[in-house]
Formats: C-alpha cells, structure tokens, sequence
C-alpha cells in the first residue's frame, strides 16, 4: 500500500474498519506478520470480524493486537473513526472545538469526541527536538501577539512575546528560473524563488532578557548555521555560540525589515491570521504555547500530510522501523542520529 499525499483519496484508502486494520498491520510489520511472543514470522490467524484488532500467531496460538503502544490502545471506538479524526485534525484548521469533531465523525457521545480529540492533539504538542537551519540560513524575529485590536475587544488578554525562527530554503533550479525570467520585466518575484522550510515558535517573558533570546537560539537552531536577526542587543551573544551571525539594524523602518527578515515576518502575519480567524483571539496567555506547538507541528508537515497523522495516531514513535509515509516523504532519520 502506498500513500500520495495529498489525502483527497482518503476515504478510499480507509473505505473501513478492516482497511484501517491493514494499514496498522503493514506500518507494524512492513515485512509481514513477527509473532510478538514466539518470534515465529507466519501468516497469523485473523478473525473474521472486521472490526478486530487482533492477529493471532499460529504458532503458539497467542494475540497480538494492532493497536498496542498507539494512541488507539484499548479503546472500543473503531478504527475509522480513529482514522477519521487523525485525518481532520492533521488536514484541517486546528483548534476546532470537541463538539464540531464529534458532529464531523458522526458520535453520539460528547466526552468520546472530546477524549479521541485530545488524545490526538496531545500528539501534536510536543517539542521537537532537534536544530533546524543545519543546511539553510535562519531568519530570527520576534513578534507581539494580543492586547486591544483596533479598539475592539481583546483577543489575548495580555499582550505577550513570541519569538520565531524559520528556514529559508531555496528552491530547486531557482537560479535557472531567475535567469529564464529576468528578462521579462516584473517577472517571477523573488519570494517565490524561495520558501519557509521548518519553524520553531516560542512565548516568551515580555520583559523578555538577552540570554532567553540566545537560549531560543541555541536550543532551536543547529550549531553553525547561518542566522538572521535584527541588531538588537538581545542578539550580540549569538556569534559567541558558533553560529554566522548576520544581524541589521532596522531602526524600526519596515521596509528595511521586510528586505533582512521577510519569510519570519510573513510566517508571524499568518500566524496572528490564524489565531484571530480560528479562535476569534479567544486563547488564555497561559494556553498559547501549546497553539504554537500545534501550529509548528502542522506548519512543518505541510508537505508530507501522512508523516503527521502517523505521528498523532502515535504509529511513528511506536515502531523503530519507518512508516510507509516516512518512507515516503524521505522524512525518516534514524533513531541516535
Ligand atoms: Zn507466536
């Protein structure tokens, strides 16, 4: 079985229950079926049910079920609506409330939405370890998020520091499309030439001090890399930590911004977009980490859709061995490295 992101095919790829079970099987045991008891790789015993999640060695006759170690552990909700849920909350815009999911996957009970919902999300919010930036250039900035929006009502209560960096990856042949256009005046614009790559999001104190800014640095971006940053005093320490420091001073002026740090600017622009159009600014200052958590997560899986809903299913992190998606998306690093 093998996935094309995007999902549009969705619903006939997991037409049901017994297609959901498949999928876990072949993610479980791309090689076939290894009796998790007596070692024995044989075809298993299944049982007829097409809701079963349960293979069974013909060996030494014991159970093995598919969804051990997933998110789907243990629970009696069927696997499409699992599937289902995974699918929207990796897909669609975040943030929807348990009651809009539990109408969308067709439940009759509330707190089963609200429980599948949260434990997909709770695979969304954790922090990604490793530097970004080891093979592009980081653009670093910092934003304001809340306070009074055109006089009207307060979409986060305080006013609050967020802190970003995103990559600036170039595209492939860029250089050819630049030249092959650079005769036709206004041509290809050179922002389309390049494109974020992964992003990293943090609140911070308001009152925020330089080493909380090069702590983001060092804990975010991979040693070496090449940084943007405005020339802020915040910043000075970063060349000091092994990365090629290109700070400019902006003096506030926003087209000199926009010319040293456009990509992390725009990525705050959709951002403050999203927050207010998704959750009508309706986030506790308390609460927004783990949105940005969130929409980091999505943000850097934009291209590869199945890498994130084999993470929120937790099929990745369960296996040592790749995912079909992972596979796929040429995404897979292995475990150490
Ligand atoms: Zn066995």
């Amino acid at each position: 079985m093998v996935f094309r992101p995007p999902l549009r095919e969705f619903q006939t790829v997991f037409p049901d229950d017994a297609a959901c079970a498949k999928y876990l099987e072949s993610v479980r045991w791309p090689h076939g079926f290894i009796c998790p008891k007596c070692n024995t790789q044989s075809q298993p015993y299944r049982f007829p049910s097409r809701s079963s999640v349960v293979l069974r060695c013909r060996q030494c006759k014991s159970n093995a079920s598919l969804t051990a170690g997933t998110v789907m552990q243990a629970t009696h909700t069927p696997l499409s609506v699992w599937f289902w849920g995974a699918y929207l909350v990796t897909t669609q815009t975040p943030g929807q409330s348990a009651l809009q999911f539990q109408r969308q996957l067709g439940l009759s009970r509330y707190e089963t939405a609200f429980q599948i919902l949260h434990k997909l999300r709770a695979g969304m919010v954790r922090p990604e370890r490793d530097g970004i930036g080891g093979q592009y250039p980081v653009e670093v900035d910092e934003c304001i998020m809340g306070g009074p929006t055109h006089g009207e009502k307060h979409w986060i209560n305080s006013k609050v520091r967020v802190i970003g960096a995103v990559e600036v990856r170039q595209r492939e042949q860029s250089e050819a499309i630049a030249a092959k256009f650079q005769h036709h005046p206004g041509g290809v614009p050179i922002k389309k030439l390049v494109y974020a790559g992964r992003l990293r999001l943090r609140v911070m104190d308001i009152r925020g001090e330089g080493s909380a800014y090069t702590n983001f640095v060092a804990e975010n971006i991979a040693k070496g890399a090449k940084v943007k940053t405005a020339g802020a005093q915040v910043y000075r320490r970063i060349k000091a930590l092994g990365y090629t420091h290109e700070p400019l001073e902006l003096y506030g002026d926003p087209q000199k911004a926009q010319r040293h740090l456009p990509m992390i600017h725009l990525v705050f622009s959709n951002l403050k977009t999203w927050v207010l159009g998704t959750h009508h600014g309706a986030i506790g200052p308390q609460h927004l980490q783990a949105y940005l958590n969130e929409y980091v997560f999505r943000f850097n899986r934009r291209f590869y859709p199945m890498t994130a809903f084999d993470s929120v299913l937790g099929l990745a992190a369960r296996s040592a061995s790749p995912t079909y998606a992972a596979l796929y998306s040429g995404e897979w690093e292995h475990p150490g490295l």
